[in-house]
């Protein structure tokens, strides 16, 4: 016979598991359907104190950096089959591509050799790091190449990150994808730990973002260690898994924009912990502006892409929809008149990233590294917004004639474009774009 009412299993189960999140916990809960009530009630309460204390003391619900399995907190951990994930979700082959089509292009003509020479400043070489192998597949395509002595010759730059054994030659021992627990990563730099891992991404989620954003779906196959097959969708299965709204959530919020809609709109983590895209819409509108890398614009190319993501299928609320939206639009008025004479911007694009610039370059105030860091990253959220949101042309033209005379500048200066990599590859990129509306996309670099 029950002493206790379903509802009350119900209400006790959910509240031990969102306090506790723990799959015994839950089992324990259910259990105490055939005591009496006030047993249960004590029990239940202990049962949460508990739960707080292990959790407290276990868990860790953030990605750990190594890319090796993921143990956080002996039991505690909801198992994979608990895990949403996305096998049996059918998908739009094209969403990506129609999300980050540009909405600005072909306003700006360059001069066809000035614009080769600077898409040539970026061939990338076999000692390269993954991360800068990344970059040179924003600027060029999918099918760009690297020459790799290990391996025997050319090697396609996504074919090192899908094919494991591959990228462990390439890198010199070091695997650029791993098996995990719940599925398979892209193991992180450990800035502490370990900063010269030539095979690691730089960014929790780079890998899988620039994948999906140069045409990888779910279904592309992946080359794990040992030569287990698999697809793409693990790597995205461990993001899902290890979801939390903490830490360097940026190119994970590309990423879930470009692969999980229009067929997903929220996710479960193995903490049993439920995600929206509202969630993380407004986790990145809370952020500090200067929260993300390179001066915090970061955070605005991710909300910029979430916002084009939404517009292809609705996967945000009315409200959030407009936070971003105003968020965006509160940014583009302050680049409208923090634009330089010149036509570039700065670290003064905003005053929190400012003050945070000066604090550790106070010799340096001017270094025309960060006027390529800020207008080249500037340029790449500003080239996606739609035209209730896009500033006048004039603003895209200023800031492009100033990035192209200032890399022009350095063309033969080939240590600093390497040293600068990321910056001058996320400017060049948006001058191709500026220039001629579409993705420079060679068969090689
Ligand atoms: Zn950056
Ligand atoms: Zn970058």
């Amino acid at each position: 016979m029950r002493l206790v009412s379903d509802s009350y299993v119900r209400r006790a189960r959910g509240l031990a598991v969102a306090m506790c999140g723990a799959q015994p916990l839950r089992r324990v809960v259910v259990g105490l359907s055939v005591v009496s009530r006030p047993k249960a009630v004590v029990a239940t309460l202990l049962l949460i104190a508990a739960g707080l204390a292990f959790t407290a003391i276990f868990h860790t619900p953030q990605r750990d950096s190594s890319g090796q399995s993921f143990a956080s907190g002996v039991g505690v951990s909801a198992t994979a089959a608990d895990v949403l994930t996305t096998n049996s979700v059918d998908r739009d082959r094209n969403f990506a591509s129609r999300v980050l089509h540009p909405s600005v292009t072909g306003v700006l003509p360059l001069d066809a050799k000035g614009l080769a020479a600077l898409n040539d400043s970026l061939r990338v070489g076999s000692d390269d790091t993954f991360s800068l192998l990344l970059h040179a597949v924003a600027v060029y395509g999918p099918t760009a190449c690297v020459s790799s002595p290990a391996c025997g010759g050319e090697v396609g730059l996504t074919e090192l990150a899908l094919d494991s054994d591959l990228s462990a030659r390439h890198f010199g021992g070091f695997r650029a994808l791993c098996k995990t627990r719940y599925g398979a990563r892209f193991p992180l730099v450990h800035k502490t730990l370990a900063h010269v891992e030539v095979g690691a991404e730089a960014h929790p989620g780079q890998a899988l973002a620039v994948l999906a954003a140069s045409g990888a779906d779910l279904a592309t196959p992946l080359s794990l260690p040992g030569g287990e097959s698999g697809e793409l969708r693990l790597v995205l299965d461990d993001l899902l898994a290890n979801f939390s709204l903490d830490g360097e959530l940026y190119w994970d919020a590309v990423a879930l924009s470009l692969l999980l809609p229009p067929a997903q709109t929220n996710w479960t983590n193995k903490f049993a912990q439920s995600f929206s895209f509202d969630d993380l819409a407004n986790e990145l509108i809370a952020r500090p502006e200067t929260a993300s890398a390179c001066l915090g614009i970061h955070r605005l190319i991710s909300l910029t892409v979430l916002y084009r993501a939404d517009r292809e299928r609705p996967i945000l609320t009315e409200a959030a929809r407009g936070r971003v939206s105003e968020t965006l639009a509160l940014a583009v008025q302050r680049l409208c008149s923090s634009q330089a004479e010149d036509g570039s911007w700065s670290y003064r694009w905003s005053q929190e990233a400012a003050k945070q610039v000066s604090q550790f370059a106070v010799s340096l105030p001017e270094d025309p590294m960060w006027h390529v860091v800020a207008t080249g990253h500037h340029l790449e959220w500003l080239v996606l917004l739609p035209p209730e949101l896009a500033p006048p042309t004039s603003v895209y033209r200023r800031a492009g004639s100033w990035l192209y005379n200032r890399l022009m500048q350095q063309i033969d200066d080939r240590e600093w474009a390497k040293k600068l990599y990321c910056p001058v590859s996320h400017a060049v990129r948006c001058l191709n774009v500026l220039n001629a509306g579409d993705r420079l996309n060679p068969d090689r670099l």
